[in-house]
Protein backbone atom coordinates (compact mmCIF):
# COMPACT_ATOMS: atom_id res chain seq x y z
CA UNK A 1 0.00 0.00 0.00
CA UNK A 2 2.74 2.28 0.75
CA UNK A 3 6.50 1.51 -0.54
CA UNK A 4 8.92 4.21 -0.47
CA UNK A 5 12.23 3.77 -2.41
CA UNK A 6 15.38 6.05 -1.33
CA UNK A 7 12.80 8.94 -0.57
CA UNK A 8 14.73 12.43 0.10
CA UNK A 9 13.43 15.56 0.81
CA UNK A 10 15.37 18.75 1.53
CA UNK A 11 14.43 22.21 2.51
CA UNK A 12 17.04 24.40 0.81
CA UNK A 13 20.52 23.44 2.28
CA UNK A 14 18.53 21.57 5.06
CA UNK A 15 18.64 17.63 4.32
CA UNK A 16 15.98 15.87 6.47
CA UNK A 17 15.10 12.82 4.09
CA UNK A 18 18.05 11.26 3.19
CA UNK A 19 17.19 8.07 1.33
CA UNK A 20 14.06 6.19 3.19
CA UNK A 21 13.67 3.36 1.94
CA UNK A 22 9.94 1.13 3.32
CA UNK A 23 7.01 -0.59 2.53
CA UNK A 24 3.73 -0.73 4.46
CA UNK A 25 1.47 -3.45 2.80
CA UNK A 26 -2.53 -3.53 2.71
CA UNK A 27 -3.95 -4.27 5.94
CA UNK A 28 -0.59 -3.75 8.16
CA UNK A 29 0.11 -0.73 10.67
CA UNK A 30 3.80 0.51 10.29
CA UNK A 31 4.61 2.69 13.24
CA UNK A 32 7.48 5.19 13.33
CA UNK A 33 9.62 6.58 16.06
CA UNK A 34 12.46 8.54 16.64
CA UNK A 35 14.27 11.91 17.94
CA UNK A 36 12.60 14.92 17.69
CA UNK A 37 13.83 16.31 14.06
CA UNK A 38 14.79 13.49 12.45
CA UNK A 39 12.03 14.09 9.82
CA UNK A 40 8.84 11.64 10.83
CA UNK A 41 6.41 14.29 10.53
CA UNK A 42 8.14 15.18 6.92
CA UNK A 43 8.22 11.54 5.63
CA UNK A 44 4.02 11.31 6.71
CA UNK A 45 3.82 15.39 5.06
CA UNK A 46 5.46 13.58 1.53
CA UNK A 47 3.01 10.57 1.56
CA UNK A 48 0.41 13.04 1.67
CA UNK A 49 1.59 15.82 -0.55
CA UNK A 50 1.84 18.36 1.92
CA UNK A 51 5.63 18.29 0.89
CA UNK A 52 7.63 16.90 -2.44
CA UNK A 53 9.79 14.52 -2.58
CA UNK A 54 12.97 15.67 -4.06
CA UNK A 55 14.34 12.36 -5.18
CA UNK A 56 13.74 8.74 -4.73
CA UNK A 57 9.91 7.19 -5.47
CA UNK A 58 7.12 7.18 -3.11
CA UNK A 59 4.01 5.03 -3.78
CA UNK A 60 0.61 4.35 -2.44
CA UNK A 61 -1.58 1.67 -3.59
CA UNK A 62 0.76 1.40 -6.93
CA UNK A 63 1.00 4.82 -7.97
CA UNK A 64 4.08 7.69 -7.76
CA UNK A 65 3.24 9.98 -5.24
CA UNK A 66 3.15 14.12 -6.90
CA UNK A 67 4.79 12.27 -9.99
CA UNK A 68 4.05 11.09 -13.75
CA UNK A 69 6.80 9.13 -15.02
CA UNK A 70 7.15 9.53 -19.04
CA UNK A 71 9.83 7.73 -20.85
CA UNK A 72 11.82 6.99 -17.65
CA UNK A 73 11.38 10.51 -16.51
CA UNK A 74 9.34 12.12 -14.06
CA UNK A 75 7.06 15.37 -14.31
CA UNK A 76 5.17 17.01 -12.03
CA UNK A 77 1.87 16.28 -11.23
CA UNK A 78 -1.09 18.52 -11.75
CA UNK A 79 -2.92 19.97 -8.84
CA UNK A 80 -6.40 18.20 -9.87
CA UNK A 81 -4.30 14.85 -9.73
CA UNK A 82 -2.76 15.16 -6.38
CA UNK A 83 -5.98 16.41 -4.93
CA UNK A 84 -7.29 13.46 -6.38
CA UNK A 85 -4.60 10.95 -4.76
CA UNK A 86 -4.64 13.12 -1.48
CA UNK A 87 -8.14 12.05 -1.24
CA UNK A 88 -7.66 8.54 -0.61
CA UNK A 89 -5.28 9.44 1.92
CA UNK A 90 -6.86 10.16 5.86
CA UNK A 91 -4.17 12.19 8.29
CA UNK A 92 -4.62 13.02 12.08
CA UNK A 93 -2.49 15.16 13.32
CA UNK A 94 -1.46 16.14 16.58
CA UNK A 95 -3.63 19.33 16.99
CA UNK A 96 -7.01 18.02 16.24
CA UNK A 97 -7.93 21.11 13.64
CA UNK A 98 -11.27 21.17 13.49
CA UNK A 99 -13.31 23.67 12.22
CA UNK A 100 -14.50 25.38 16.03
CA UNK A 101 -17.45 26.70 15.06
CA UNK A 102 -19.24 23.89 13.49
CA UNK A 103 -20.52 20.37 15.31
CA UNK A 104 -18.75 17.42 15.34
CA UNK A 105 -21.37 15.99 13.44
CA UNK A 106 -20.96 18.99 10.89
CA UNK A 107 -16.87 18.52 11.02
CA UNK A 108 -17.55 14.72 9.52
CA UNK A 109 -20.32 16.01 7.08
CA UNK A 110 -18.05 18.64 5.44
CA UNK A 111 -15.73 16.97 3.31
CA UNK A 112 -17.61 14.09 1.86
CA UNK A 113 -20.48 16.23 0.64
CA UNK A 114 -17.74 19.29 -0.73
CA UNK A 115 -15.42 17.54 -1.88
CA UNK A 116 -16.67 14.21 -2.95
CA UNK A 117 -20.08 15.49 -3.82
CA UNK A 118 -21.79 13.05 -1.57
CA UNK A 119 -25.38 13.69 -0.66
CA UNK A 120 -25.96 15.79 2.60
CA UNK A 121 -28.52 13.30 3.57
CA UNK A 122 -26.24 10.26 3.26
CA UNK A 123 -23.31 12.12 4.32
CA UNK A 124 -24.83 12.65 7.94
CA UNK A 125 -26.11 8.45 8.17
CA UNK A 126 -22.77 7.55 7.39
CA UNK A 127 -21.57 11.04 9.56
CA UNK A 128 -23.49 8.82 12.76
CA UNK A 129 -22.18 5.82 12.11
CA UNK A 130 -18.31 7.04 12.50
CA UNK A 131 -19.68 9.11 15.73
CA UNK A 132 -20.67 5.78 17.13
CA UNK A 133 -17.55 3.73 15.50
CA UNK A 134 -15.69 5.82 17.88
CA UNK A 135 -17.82 5.62 20.81
CA UNK A 136 -19.20 9.71 20.53
CA UNK A 137 -23.38 9.35 19.15
CA UNK A 138 -24.40 11.42 21.84
CA UNK A 139 -21.88 14.31 20.86
CA UNK A 140 -23.23 15.17 17.44
CA UNK A 141 -24.21 18.44 18.08
CA UNK A 142 -21.32 19.30 20.19
CA UNK A 143 -18.74 22.25 19.46
CA UNK A 144 -14.71 21.16 19.51
CA UNK A 145 -14.62 23.75 22.44
CA UNK A 146 -17.59 21.83 24.28
CA UNK A 147 -15.50 18.32 24.38
CA UNK A 148 -12.23 17.29 25.71
CA UNK A 149 -9.09 16.87 23.79
CA UNK A 150 -9.38 12.94 23.45
CA UNK A 151 -13.47 13.38 21.88
CA UNK A 152 -11.67 16.11 19.59
CA UNK A 153 -9.50 13.69 18.91
CA UNK A 154 -12.07 10.93 18.23
CA UNK A 155 -13.95 13.27 15.97
CA UNK A 156 -10.79 14.07 13.77
CA UNK A 157 -10.40 10.38 13.50
CA UNK A 158 -14.17 10.06 12.21
CA UNK A 159 -13.83 12.89 9.81
CA UNK A 160 -10.88 11.26 7.84
CA UNK A 161 -12.96 8.19 8.05
CA UNK A 162 -15.52 9.78 6.34
CA UNK A 163 -13.75 10.06 2.88
CA UNK A 164 -13.48 6.34 3.31
CA UNK A 165 -9.31 6.52 3.01
CA UNK A 166 -7.52 3.84 2.05
CA UNK A 167 -4.56 4.42 4.46
CA UNK A 168 -4.85 6.64 7.55
CA UNK A 169 -1.87 8.43 8.86
CA UNK A 170 -1.72 9.59 12.30
CA UNK A 171 1.09 12.10 13.41
CA UNK A 172 1.47 11.91 17.05
CA UNK A 173 -2.08 11.63 17.60
CA UNK A 174 -1.97 11.64 21.41
CA UNK A 175 1.19 13.27 22.03
CA UNK A 176 -1.27 16.84 22.69
CA UNK A 177 -3.76 14.63 24.95
CA UNK A 178 -3.83 14.54 29.40
CA UNK A 179 -2.52 11.23 29.83
CA UNK A 180 -5.95 10.38 30.94
CA UNK A 181 -7.32 10.59 27.50
CA UNK A 182 -4.52 8.66 25.33
CA UNK A 183 -6.34 5.73 26.22
CA UNK A 184 -9.52 6.51 24.63
CA UNK A 185 -8.16 7.40 21.20
CA UNK A 186 -5.43 4.15 20.74
CA UNK A 187 -8.00 2.49 21.44
CA UNK A 188 -10.47 3.73 18.71
CA UNK A 189 -6.99 3.45 16.06
CA UNK A 190 -6.88 -0.05 17.75
CA UNK A 191 -10.33 -0.89 16.64
CA UNK A 192 -9.16 0.67 13.18
CA UNK A 193 -6.17 -1.68 12.90
CA UNK A 194 -8.24 -4.50 13.74
CA UNK A 195 -10.34 -4.51 11.35
CA UNK A 196 -7.72 -3.90 8.76
CA UNK A 197 -7.00 -0.52 8.03
CA UNK A 198 -3.50 0.25 6.48
CA UNK A 199 -1.90 2.65 9.03
CA UNK A 200 1.24 4.57 9.29
CA UNK A 201 1.66 5.61 12.73
CA UNK A 202 4.19 8.34 14.44
CA UNK A 203 4.13 7.73 18.29
CA UNK A 204 6.12 7.60 21.49
CA UNK A 205 3.45 4.73 22.68
CA UNK A 206 5.31 1.81 22.28
CA UNK A 207 2.72 -0.23 24.21
CA UNK A 208 0.14 0.69 21.25
CA UNK A 209 3.26 -0.27 18.86
CA UNK A 210 4.01 -3.54 20.44
CA UNK A 211 0.51 -4.97 20.80
CA UNK A 212 -0.59 -2.80 17.35
CA UNK A 213 2.03 -2.61 14.83
CA UNK A 214 2.85 -4.86 12.64
CA UNK A 215 6.93 -2.93 11.95
CA UNK A 216 8.24 -0.97 13.98
CA UNK A 217 10.71 1.71 12.35
CA UNK A 218 12.99 3.62 14.11
CA UNK A 219 14.04 6.97 12.32
CA UNK A 220 17.37 9.30 12.83
CA UNK A 221 18.75 11.97 11.18
CA UNK A 222 16.59 11.34 8.35
CA UNK A 223 17.45 7.83 7.44
CA UNK A 224 16.20 4.47 9.14
CA UNK A 225 18.32 3.07 11.56
CA UNK A 226 16.27 -0.28 11.92
CA UNK A 227 13.10 -1.77 11.21
CA UNK A 228 11.53 -5.63 12.50
CA UNK A 229 8.59 -6.65 14.18
CA UNK A 230 8.20 -4.64 17.27
CA UNK A 231 8.52 -7.34 19.95
CA UNK A 232 12.00 -7.87 18.47
CA UNK A 233 12.76 -4.60 17.96
CA UNK A 234 12.14 -3.36 21.30
CA UNK A 235 13.26 -6.54 22.97
CA UNK A 236 17.08 -6.30 21.31
CA UNK A 237 17.64 -3.43 19.35
CA UNK A 238 20.50 -3.68 17.06
CA UNK A 239 21.88 -0.09 17.22
CA UNK A 240 23.85 2.00 19.72
CA UNK A 241 21.13 4.96 18.60
CA UNK A 242 18.00 3.02 19.03
CA UNK A 243 19.20 1.96 22.27
CA UNK A 244 19.45 5.35 23.67
CA UNK A 245 16.53 6.43 22.20
CA UNK A 246 14.29 3.89 23.47
CA UNK A 247 16.33 3.89 27.22
CA UNK A 248 14.84 7.42 27.27
CA UNK A 249 11.31 6.44 26.33
CA UNK A 250 10.99 3.44 28.66
P1 LIG B 1 9.22 15.91 16.05
O1 LIG B 1 9.40 14.61 16.81
O2 LIG B 1 9.75 17.06 16.84
O3 LIG B 1 7.85 16.12 15.55
P2 LIG B 1 10.03 15.11 13.36
O4 LIG B 1 10.81 13.85 13.35
O5 LIG B 1 8.61 15.03 13.01
O6 LIG B 1 10.23 15.80 14.80
P3 LIG B 1 10.19 16.97 11.16
O7 LIG B 1 9.08 17.82 11.59
O8 LIG B 1 9.98 16.06 10.02
O9 LIG B 1 10.78 16.12 12.39
O10 LIG B 1 11.42 17.94 10.86
C1 LIG B 1 12.67 17.47 10.42
C2 LIG B 1 13.55 18.65 10.12
O11 LIG B 1 13.05 19.37 8.99
C3 LIG B 1 13.67 19.68 11.23
O12 LIG B 1 14.99 20.11 11.28
C4 LIG B 1 12.74 20.78 10.78
O13 LIG B 1 13.17 22.02 11.27
C5 LIG B 1 12.88 20.73 9.28
N1 LIG B 1 11.69 21.21 8.56
C6 LIG B 1 10.46 20.64 8.59
N2 LIG B 1 9.59 21.31 7.80
C7 LIG B 1 10.29 22.35 7.27
C8 LIG B 1 9.96 23.40 6.35
N3 LIG B 1 8.73 23.52 5.83
N4 LIG B 1 10.94 24.27 6.04
C9 LIG B 1 12.17 24.15 6.54
N5 LIG B 1 12.56 23.17 7.39
C10 LIG B 1 11.62 22.27 7.75
MG1 LIG C 1 6.84 15.58 13.96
Amino acid sequence: MVKAEQVCKSFGALKVLKGITLEVDRGQVLCLVGPSGSGKSTFLRCINHLEQVNAGRLYVDGDLVGYREKNGKLYEMPPKAAAKQRRDIGMVFQHFNLFPHRTALENIVEAPTQVKGIKKADAVTRAKDLLDQVGLSEKANAYPAQLSGGQQQRVAIARALAMDPKLMLFDEPTSALDPELVGEVLSVMKNLAREGMTMVVVTHEMGFAREVADQLVFMDGGVVVESGKPRELLANPQHDRTKLFLSKLL
